[in-house]
């Protein structure tokens, strides 16, 4: 089938311009501008259907490089599967999405790798890749980084706190071998000891409620984690990406690595530019689904973050999407650390970007099209496959209407959760058409197509 995308306004990172665009054996063909309908006519020949994009920007699909599909935490596992976050991710515009295959103990990467191929083999609506997380650093884990690469698993994922924490010496170990395999690295930065100490405090003293959640995690243990990382990848001589920053201190941290000459990527998360911690003093439970790690911050950080966004010191809007429904939130109902820690997202990143980013005067369209696109598709080794509007990339496009009003519900979520943390949040775009490789899986806003997603090896970073 092929398609022509006729009358829009086509995103990229540089500009906008007015174009039409025709689809066609899973790629884009070409992009014209509205004037050379002639040509069009012989060149889309008779099976091409036109798709109407007038009054709409036209962006490369979106691509979601933190998601946690079918992940057990915490004695539970994720709302989401990989079918249901991933039906949720194209109708909110996302084509590709890039999760997470962890390690667990005892295993080896191919095993880690192998457990998630799994996982999503078949069921995804969406496109799909896997950062490795490694817990275990042996000789033989080692080796298998080279094999990880090989098999188009180019970056991978450390934390510095939970149970799969690895101490300084190890993340140490990781970088200077990513460098010599021309890998990178994605981390969570937080101080687990502090954490830890705080955490021990506030049970002490009886203080088991949602309230102790933001206390015990505060922005000094980023920071500080931020700060421990960027010294090691100073020392091993390699880039490094921040994921989910939250705050101006960690931001300053960044700032401080990059003047000394480092490269520093840094991804932040809608909830991050949007809430604040005020919704953890919510009555009862309200305020656990709204819990992630790192916490939710003070306004200020919202506006730090924006501005750091603007400025082009922010590469990727990620989601961190990891759902858990209220039933399961409320198995930290006596015990704030036993609350599974996430909140879905990966449906409405797009829509909340457009409205509270680009329709306030935060950021631009094309600052819109670099954050979601064209820097996650550089940083994760997808580019110009994916990550923008050009012949012979992939045909991954979003058709967004904007100047619509629309409200974000529960009810109207394809998120596998009974909430929306966004719930009642006023939305002045929609997704419209969504393309995958050329195939027509969202229309007018409905999913259409399902389970068209294919596995992708991807190459090294570029950004
Ligand atoms: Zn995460």
């Amino acid at each position: 089938m092929k398609y022509w995308i006729k009358g829009g306004t086509v995103v990229s990172g540089s500009g906008s311009f007015p174009a039409d665009i025709l689809v066609a054996d899973g790629k884009i063909k070409a992009l014209k501008s509205p004037g050379q309908t002639g040509e069009w006519k012989t060149e889309a020949g008779e099976d091409c259907r036109t798709v109407d994009a007038s009054g709409c920007l036209v962006f490369p699909g979106f691509i979601d490089a933190h998601t946690h599909f079918d992940l057990h935490v915490a004695g539970t596992v994720t709302a989401d599967d990989f079918a249901t976050g991933t039906r949720a991710a194209i109708k909110g515009g996302t084509t590709t999405i890039v999760d997470f295959a962890t390690q667990y103990p005892g295993e080896s990467l191919a095993e880690g790798l192998a457990n998630w191929r799994e996982k999503a083999e078949g069921k995804c609506s969406c496109d799909y890749g896997f950062h490795m997380s490694i817990t275990e650093w042996t000789p033989q884990v080692s080796r298998e980084v080279q094999d990880m690469m090989d098999a188009g698993v180019t970056s991978f994922k450390l934390y510095m706190t939970y149970d799969t924490q690895v101490d300084d010496k190890t993340i140490f170990q990781i970088l200077r071998r990513l460098k010599e395999v021309g890998g990178i690295t994605g981390v969570h930065c937080e101080n687990s000891g502090l954490i830890a100490a705080l955490q021990e405090e506030a049970k002490a003293a009886g203080r088991m409620g949602v309230g102790s959640h933001p206390v015990t995690r505060p922005a000094a243990a980023e920071a500080e984690a931020v700060g421990r990382l960027l010294r090691l990848a100073q020392i091993a001589d390699t880039p490094v990406i921040v994921v989910h920053l939250t705050c101006r201190e960690g931001m300053d941290v960044i700032r401080r690595a990059r003047e000394r000459g480092q490269k520093v990527y840094a991804e932040t998360c809608p909830q991050y530019l949007l809430m604040d911690d005020s919704l953890y003093a919510l009555p009862g439970m309200e305020g656990a689904k709204y819990v992630c790690a790192p916490p939710l911050r003070r306004p200020e950080d919202e506006a730090y973050l924006w501005q750091a966004l603007a400025e082009g010191e922010i590469q990727t809007i990620s989601t961190d999407h990891c759902s858990f429904t209220t039933a399961q939130k409320d198995l930290g109902r006596e015990d704030f650390t036993k609350i599974p820690g996430g909140m879905p997202g990966v449906e409405t990143r797009g829509i909340l970007l457009y409205t509270y980013g680009v329709e306030t005067g935060r950021i631009r369209p094309e600052d819109m099209c670099r954050l979601l696109a064209e820097n996650p598709a550089k940083l994760y080794g997808m580019f110009p496959q994916k990550g923008i509007l050009a012949p012979g990339s992939d045909g991954d496009i979003v058709v967004m209407r904007t100047g619509v009003s629309d409200v974000i519900t529960a009810s109207g979520q394809l998120q596998n959760v009974d909430y929306a943390p966004f719930e009642g949040w006023k939305t002045t775009a929609r997704v419209e058409h969504v393309f995958l490789r050329g195939i027509l899986v969202v229309q007018e806003g409905r999913v259409v197509r399902e389970k068209q997603g294919r596995y992708i090896a991807r190459g090294r970073y570029s950004l």
